[in-house]
């Protein structure tokens, strides 16, 4: 019996590509198990609360409701915060000052062709990592704006061996998570002290998560949260993918795309069974 979740970012009505993952978890957790909705929306420049409204509509159109109160994860930054404080003393975080063209023109000094994360991001090539202690303290003192990263480094010595960090499917399948290829990331952005990976992790754990169904392309991603786990003595949940639903042109299905937007078929006279249907369930 699976605790599984739906945890959109609302940016955008509700589309196929959400009803599919939304599905996903679902057809884990039931019969037996509990479903939980959570939207994801930290990001004050791309979430509203009136898309976050809408898709709760959507949903509840489609007759999926959660099995517990929807978390939002705006009202749990002192969480974050606190999570952050733990990880701040343990010494894996450390203050960063670089702008994203400092970052681009110190990669391009360094690297001979751009060094890019396994989610596309660009690698952080380390400049404030090795800042000396005082020059630090002045520039947060100062008042500089800056992000919170992860010495991946020594993330990694403070989490154990690599044979503990893995994960298992639901079909009992183990595999191995490198983490150490997303560098330095960011923990805490310039404008919230929180960002996407610290707070999924915080919550599966804080939601008692036990099977993340999630898109194939959080699945690189999937590894750091694997390593923040470690750090923080979270229990692991298990993890599977879903493929991404595409539109005739092959390509990803995204809020952009207003034809396959669930409100847009319910206008169009479509029933439930249907969208489910061009969803794929
Ligand atoms: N909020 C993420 C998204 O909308 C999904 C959450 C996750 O599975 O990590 O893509």
């Amino acid at each position: 019996m699976w605790v599984t979740r739906f945890a959109p970012s609302p940016t955008g009505v509700l589309h196929l590509g959400h009803v599919a993952s939304a599905m996903s978890g679902l057809s884990y957790a039931r019969p037996g198990g509990r479903w939980l909705i959570r939207m994801e929306d930290i990001d004050p420049q791309r979430c509203r609360p009136e898309y976050a409204r809408q898709l709760l509509e959507d949903l509840a159109w489609l007759g999926l409701f959660s099995d517990a109160p929807v978390l939002y994860q705006s009202a749990c930054l002192a969480e974050y915060r606190q999570t952050l404080d733990i990880l701040e003393q343990m010494g894996v975080l450390y203050p960063c000052f670089c702008t994203r063209s400092d970052i681009a023109r110190e990669s391009a000094a360094i690297f001979s062709a751009p060094h890019a994360a396994p989610d596309g991001s660009l690698l952080y090539p380390g400049r404030c990592r090795s800042l000396p202690a005082a020059r630090r303290e002045e520039l947060l003192a100062r008042g500089r704006p800056h992000v919170l990263r992860l010495n991946m480094q020594r993330a990694l010595e403070c989490a154990g061996g690599a044979e503990s960090l893995y994960y298992n499917t639901p079909e009992g399948r183990r595999v191995q998570c490198w983490p150490a290829l997303f560098g330095d990331v960011v923990l805490a952005r310039r404008d919230i002290p929180a960002s996407y990976h610290l707070c999924v992790t915080h919550d599966d754990a804080k939601q008692g998560i036990t099977l993340v169904t999630r898109g194939e392309d959080l699945r690189p991603a999937t590894d750091l949260h694997c390593l923040l786990q470690n750090l923080m003595g979270w229990p692991r949940p298990h993890y599977t993918f879903h493929p991404l639903l595409c539109g005739a042109d092959g390509r990803r299905l995204s809020k952009r795309d207003n034809a396959r937007s669930v409100r847009a078929m319910r206008e169009a006279g479509m029933c439930k069974e249907e969208v489910m249907r061009a969803a794929g369930f």
